[in-house]
């Protein structure tokens, strides 16, 4: 073919994307511009990345980011003398969808168009912002794009052409300048929308200001379009050519405090964290002493979607050395359970090209590392304490993964749990075990917590009965990793933390405990035909303690792996592991055990006897919000016993000794 043109088809993903881009309407479709001088950017940090090591690499002049403008054609062009790309490398770039952050922003945009089209107007407009959608965002603005780049350290170079439709061309561009040339044809006036906005060079120095000013780059245009602004900033060229220099390229985090407005702080953090919104909080710090760095940090006021997505990065901070970025997402600056931690430090004395292997074994990095987690941490207790609003907010985005940290690190332990949020059957706001402990009553020796899955399904659970009775008041504990902070949080402040739904709970004295011991004795023929009808579900039949209404509740023998833990078993070893067997703990004064107890005496296998056995257990797993064994022979049984019970007043259907005289004969 020679130089004569190769057609391709986009990846059905990007297809679907375009189509969404050219035919929808965005709240902020100038964020195009941010994207492509971001790329930009990149490619010219990985030139400079490659150079390290192969300076022949390096290009003969300044590295810059041009924008260029031609109102007659409707181009506008973003240049750069950065990395460029093969051909190999447009095609995987620019026509396949690699990022997970580019599929979920498609899908947000099909979910908003068939909102739309179902007519109830939909969850208002996807911000793009959120998503860092890159490249493709042009394609809302301009109608055919060009990519012209050549690879530095290769000979030829490649022009890509798409207008947004099911193809896009590749030719070879035997004149291509090193780096990348980027051109927009830039849509005609249509719906009464114009682009001529972005051909306008004052609406680009403004845009260049809102979204790159600390963009590291010279963002440039050419000197003509600024007649008589002699005061701009001035530079030089590809050799001769005069430009006027757009973005401060002061990088925020150098700067003092005192001199950043909160709006250059929120422009950077969204530029950083790819959000619309403002940030939650924003922790800019210098340290000096053997180990000089910058640090801005912010915590971000929702949750991302792919916060909990197994391949997604580990940690959101970037290390520059000198101001010169060296790497994103960079674990040895922030553990893990930080992740949603965004920023930036800059430190003084690491080498530039410095690897992950020197990183992990620097001390320094280490002693920068504790102390920006003990700065994210001081932050978060002091808004604990002086705006419970804002922090109840930054808990419901990110309290789940803030207590990884009281999983995993032990000396931050104590720390973590005053910064603990937790549902409490004490009223509808979270509350701090700081608090709990302050209004325990008097003889109160443990902090009672419940292990649920929802919220409405814990407060109404017959663990609670007796407790409730009792006045205590019980944390409500509800996230899948609550089941490893319990297992690691054994005490706070040196009370106890109990979990009510494992092993046996005693609250009454000495002497009504060996009370239901004795019971228990005498009660040994029902708890025995129970334990013989029920035991493929059950571990054993007993007596307890927790109860007041209710007649029987299921118990999970102490240190038993809840569901969240059986599914991390599950998927990380792939074998299948059994549901554990719990315990049936029944309320010694329920008048319904005394009736079983008169069945069981009567006759070990009496059919009525078993009909309410698999009832019993079947309410037991429905108070839990757990799957019934056999759930159409509990409807059936349910259904006998409705029939044949007289119609008693309803009040009585919860309390004690309402079990009536309802006989549950059905034939199953
Ligand atoms: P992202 O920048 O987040 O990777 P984009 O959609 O913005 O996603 O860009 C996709 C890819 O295209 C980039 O990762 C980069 O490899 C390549 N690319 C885009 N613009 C340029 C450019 N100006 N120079 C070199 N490569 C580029
Ligand atoms: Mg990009």
């Amino acid at each position: 073919m020679g130089t004569g043109v190769e057609s391709r088809k986009f990846e059905a993903e990007v297809q679907q994307l375009l189509d969404l881009m050219i035919h929808s309407l965005y709240s902020h479709r100038e964020i195009f511009l941010r994207e492509l001088i971001s790329n930009a950017s990149d490619a010219l940090d990985r030139l400079r990345h490659e150079a390290l090591t192969r300076p022949e690499l390096q290009a003969a002049g300044d590295p810059f980011i041009l924008l260029e403008v031609d109102p007659g054609l409707r181009v506008l062009r973003v240049v750069d003398d950065g990395i460029g790309m093969t051909r190999e490398e447009l095609v995987e770039n620019l026509g396949t969808i690699a990022r997970s952050g580019t599929k979920q922003f498609a899908r947000a945009l099909r979910e908003q168009a068939a909102a739309a089209e179902g007519g109830d107007g939909g969850p208002g407009p996807v911000t793009i912002g959120q998503f860092g959608v890159g490249f493709y965002s042009s394609f809302m603005v301009a109608d055919q794009i060009t990519v012209e780049t050549r690879r530095a350290g290769s000979e030829v170079g490649c022009a890509w052409r798409s207008e947004g439709a099911a193809e896009y061309t590749l030719e070879d561009f035997p004149d291509a300048d090193p780096g990348t040339c980027v051109s927009l044809h830039l849509r005609e006036e249509a719906d009464g929308e114009s682009f001529d906005e972005f051909l306008q060079p004052m609406r680009l120095v403004e845009l260049v200001k809102k979204y790159s000013d600390f963009v590291e780059y010279p963002v440039v245009m050419d000197r003509r379009h600024f007649e008589g602004h002699d005061e701009l900033e001035t530079m030089t060229i590809e050799g001769d050519r005069e430009v006027v220099v757009l973005n401060s390229r002061r990088p925020i985090w150098a700067r003092p405090k005192a001199d950043v407005t909160e709006e250059e702080y929120a422009r950077f953090y969204q530029h950083l964290a790819h959000d619309w919104n403002a940030p939650l909080e924003t922790i800019h710090f210098r340290a000096e002493g053997v180990t000089e760095y910058a640090a801005l940090l912010y915590l971000p006021g929702q949750r991302p979607f792919d916060l909990f997505d197994a391949d997604r990065e580990r940690s959101h901070v970037s290390l520059y050395v000198r101001r010169v970025f060296v790497m994103a997402n960079c674990e040895e600056l922030m553990p893990p359970w930080l992740r949603f931690v965004r920023g930036v430090v800059d430190a003084r004395d690491l080498p530039l090209n410095v690897s992950r292997e020197i990183l992990q074994q620097n001390r320094a990095l280490h002693q920068i590392r504790d102390r920006l987690v003990k700065k994210v941490l001081d932050a978060l207790a002091r808004m604990l304490a002086d705006d419970r609003e804002r922090y109840a907010k930054f808990w419901t985005a990110f309290g789940a993964v803030l207590k990884e940290g009281l999983v995993v690190d032990a000396e931050r332990r104590d720390a973590l749990a005053d910064l603990l949020l937790c549902a409490t059957t004490a009223g509808d706001e979270p509350t701090t075990l700081a608090e709990y402990v302050e209004r325990m009553p008097e003889g109160q020796e443990a902090v009672y917590c419940l292990r649920g899955t929802d919220r409405a399904t814990a407060a109404s659970s017959p663990h609670l009965e007796a407790l409730r009775a009792r006045g205590h008041e019980v944390l409500l504990f509800l996230d899948p990793v609550d089941e490893w902070v319990l297992q690691q949080l054994s005490t706070y402040r040196e009370l106890p933390l109990r979990v009510v739904n494992e092993g046996t709970l005693e609250l009454g004295s000495e002497a009504s405990q060996s009370e239901r011991e004795d019971r228990e004795r005498e009660f040994r023929p029902l708890l025995e035909a129970l334990e013989a009808r029920l035991g493929d579900h059950v571990e054993s039949v007993r007596f307890g303690g927790r109860l007041a209404e209710s007649p029987a509740v299921l118990v999970a023998p102490e240190g038993t792996p809840g569901p969240a833990m059986r599914r991390m078993m599950r998927e990380t070893r792939g074998a299948d592991v059994p549901e554990p067997r719990q315990i049936l703990e029944l309320n010694p004064d329920h008048a319904l055990v005394a009736r079983l107890r008169a069945l069981a005496e009567e006759d070990p296998a009496h059919p009525r006897l078993q009909d309410l056995a698999d009832l019993l257990l079947g309410q037991a797993l429905l108070a839990e919000g757990a799957p019934l064994p056999d759930p159409a022979r509990f409807a059936r049984l349910v259904t006998a016993l409705m029939v044949s019970a007289d119609a008693g007043p309803s009040a009585d259907a919860d309390s004690p000794g309402a079990a009536g005289d309802g006989d549950a004969s059905a034939e199953a």
